[in-house]
C-alpha cells in the first residue's frame, strides 16, 4: 500500500474492529477513521440498557480508551462525514470538501433510526441510536412520567424495561399481534408481551398508530381504532434506515445494503463494507443477507481488515445472533427463524428458563434461549453443521 493507507468511513463497531485487526496483524501504514459523530467509537447495546438506566457511566461505553488511538497511530476525524466516494481515483470527499486519498477503504456507516413523519417537529419525541439521544431522553424519564413507545422490537422492549425500572409508566404500541411475532412467531411474541405486562407495562398489540395531538409536544397519541394514549414522552423504535445515501454515483446501491463477499469486499476494487450497511454473501444460503447486530458488525469489520491485508479463504459470515437484556433476563438468539416450518419449546416459559427451537424438516435452523445459554451454544453447533440446504431451498421459494 502507498502512504494513503486505509480509510474507514464510520466510527462505529465495524470500523473500530477493522482498525484494531489491521494493527494486530502488523499493518504499519496509515489508518484514518472518518467518524460522523463528534466522539470516538463507542458501544451501542448499553444505550438502551445500563446507560439509559443510569447504572452504567458514559465513560464505560467507549470501545477503546482515548489514548489507544494515539498509541496505535489511528487518526480520528471526529464530527466529519464522508459525503462522496470517487472509486476510480481512490478519493473520499469529506464534509468541508477535503479530499482524502486511500489505498483501501471500508464503508461502515451503519444506520439511523427510521422516523415517523407525523411525529416530526415535536420536542418530546425521541429515538435511541447515539449517546446524545440517551442524554436527551434520560432526564425526561423521571419517576411517574408517562412514556409511550412506538414499536416493540428489541430496542423498544429494552427501553420499556429500563423505564419501568426508573418508575416510569410505559405503554408499548405494536402493529403486529405480538412483539417480534413476524420473526419469532406469535407464541414467543405473546410470551414477551406477558413478560412486560407482568412488570406493569401496558402492551397494545396489535395497535396501529394513526396520529398525535398537542402543540409543540405530543400530549396524546391516537390509534386507528380511536383509542388515545396520554403521554409526556414518546420513543419511536420502528427500525432503521441505512446510511448509504452518500454513495450515489459510485455504482454501489444507495439503499437496502451494499452487497459484499464474505470477506467484505464490494464489487468495486479496494472498497469494502461491514456492519449494518453490508449485505454479506452467505454461501450456505446462496444469497446476500444483512444483519443489524453487534456480532455481525464486529466480525465483519475484522474480516474486512484481514482481506485488505491479503488473507484469502474467508468463507462464510457467522450465523446471525443477538442478545437482549430485560428485567434481569438474558435473551439470546442464533440462526434463521424465518426459514422454520415449526418450533417447539424446551423448558418452562412460566419459570423464565426455556429455549425455543425453530426447525425445518425436524432439524434446528434457529434457537432463542431465555436463561439457558449452554443449551443455545449446543444448538448453535447443530445449526452450523446442519441443514443449510433446506434454508437455501426456502429462500429460493420466497424469491420466486
Ligand atoms: C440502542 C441500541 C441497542 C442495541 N443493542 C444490541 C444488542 O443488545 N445486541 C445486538 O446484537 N445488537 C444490538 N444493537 C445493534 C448493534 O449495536 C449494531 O448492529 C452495531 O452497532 C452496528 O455497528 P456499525 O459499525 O455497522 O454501525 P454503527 O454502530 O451505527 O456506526 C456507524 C457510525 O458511522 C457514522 N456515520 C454515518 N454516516 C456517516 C458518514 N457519511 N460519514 C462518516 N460517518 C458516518 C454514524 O454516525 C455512526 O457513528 C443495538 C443498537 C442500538 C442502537
Amino acid at each position: 500500500m502507498s502512504a494513503a493507507g486505509v480509510v474507514i468511513v464510520g466510527g462505529g463497531l465495524a470500523g473500530q474492529r477493522c482498525a484494531e485487526t489491521l494493527r494486530r496483524r502488523g499493518f504499519g501504514g496509515r489508518i484514518a477513521m472518518v467518524c460522523g459523530e463528534p466522539v470516538p467509537p463507542y458501544d451501542r447495546p448499553p444505550l438502551s440498557k445500563g446507560l439509559l438506566a443510569g447504572s452504567v457511566d458514559v465513560n464505560s461505553v467507549w470501545l477503546r480508551p482515548s489514548e489507544w488511538y494515539a498509541d496505535n497511530h489511528v487518526e480520528l476525524l471526529l464530527g466529519v462525514r464522508g459525503i462522496r466516494l470517487d472509486p476510480a481515483r481512490h478519493v473520499l470527499v469529506v464534509s468541508g470538501g477535503r479530499r482524502v486519498r486511500y489505498d483501501r477503504i471500508l464503508i461502515a456507516t451503519g444506520s439511523r433510526p427510521r422516523e415517523l413523519p407525523f411525529l416530526g417537529g415535536y420536542s418530546n419525541v425521541h429515538t435511541v441510536r447515539t449517546i446524545f439521544d440517551v442524554q436527551r431522553l434520560r432526564p425526561q424519564l423521571a419517576a411517574g412520567a408517562r412514556l409511550a413507545i412506538v414499536g416493540a422490537g428489541f430496542i423498544g422492549q429494552e427501553i420499556a424495561a429500563t423505564a419501568v425500572g426508573l418508575g416510569v409508566s410505559a405503554t408499548v404500541i405494536e402493529a403486529q399481534p405480538a412483539p417480534l411475532a413476524a420473526i419469532l412467531g406469535e407464541r414467543v411474541g405473546a410470551w414477551f408481551a406477558e413478560l412486560h405486562r407482568s412488570q406493569g407495562v401496558r402492551v397494545l398489540a396489535p395497535a396501529m398508530l394513526d396520529g398525535a395531538r398537542g402543540r409543540s409536544r405530543v400530549e396524546e397519541l391516537v390509534l386507528a381504532d380511536g383509542r388515545t394514549i396520554k403521554c409526556d414522552v414518546v420513543v419511536v423504535g420502528v427500525g432503521v434506515a441505512l446510511e448509504m445515501d452518500w454513495l450515489g454515483g459510485t455504482g454501489l446501491p444507495t439503499a437496502d445494503g451494499i452487497p459484499t463477499r464474505p470477506d467484505g469486499h464490494t464489487a468495486l476494487p479496494d472498497v469494502y463494507a461491514a456492519g449494518d450497511v453490508a449485505a454479506v454473501f452467505e454461501p450456505r444460503l446462496g444469497l446476500h443477507r444483512r444483519t443489524e447486530h453487534w456480532d455481525a458488525a464486529a466480525r465483519g469489520g475484522a474480516a474486512a481488515a484481514r482481506a485488505m491485508l491479503g488473507a484469502t479463504g474467508i468463507q462464510a459470515p457467522p450465523l446471525p445472533s443477538f442478545w437482549s437484556d430485560q428485567y434481569g433476563l438474558r435473551v439470546s438468539y442464533v440462526g434463521h427463524a424465518e426459514a422454520a416450518d415449526e418450533h417447539r419449546v424446551e423448558g418452562d416459559p412460566d419459570e423464565r428458563s426455556f429455549t425455543v427451537v425453530y426447525e425445518r424438516d425436524r432439524r434446528p435452523v434457529a434457537a432463542l434461549a431465555v436463561g439457558q445459554p449452554r443449551r443455545l451454544a449446543e444448538l448453535r453447533r447443530e445449526i452450523e453443521l446442519g441443514n443449510a440446504h433446506l434454508i437455501r431451498q426456502e429462500e429460493k421459494e420466497k424469491a420466486a
